[in-house]
């Protein structure tokens, strides 16, 4: 499996920083934001390493869309009956962890274009 011994999210998928993980699949983890900017926010994360979604698009397209498909299952359970996936791609995008990571924001209404 490829993995980046300086990456944050590597980290959590090992288990050496701890995360309050909520789901797992076969290539998924997901667990509770640090920051949350609303009352859910969830991280879907593949378990490997790739920088962003395009990049995760090219190398397994069959973990990105079990990336998609955890992050509704992650809504569904938190009784969600909207709620927005973000990927931030790129650091001018708001990304700063380089490790693919599919956000699941809802529980609040949401604005329209984001900041
Ligand atoms: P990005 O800005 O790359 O789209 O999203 C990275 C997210 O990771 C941010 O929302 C940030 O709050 C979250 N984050 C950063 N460090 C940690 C951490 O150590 N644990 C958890 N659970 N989330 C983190």
């Amino acid at each position: 499996m490829k993995t980046d011994d300086d990456c944050l999210f590597c980290k959590i998928v090992a288990g050496d920083i701890p995360a309050t993980v909520v789901r797992e699949s076969a290539r998924t983890v997901a667990f509770r934001d640090i920051s949350p900017q609303a009352p859910t926010h969830v991280l879907v994360i593949p378990k490997e390493h790739y920088r962003d979604a395009p990049e995760l698009a090219s190398a397994d397209p069959a973990a990105l869309a079990e990336v998609v498909s955890e992050g509704a299952a992650v809504a569904e359970a938190e009784g969600l009956g909207a709620f927005r996936l973000v990927f931030n791609t790129g650091a001018e995008a708001g990304q700063s962890v380089f490790h693919t990571h599919a956000h699941v924001l809802g529980g609040r209404t949401m604005q329209w274009p984001p900041g």
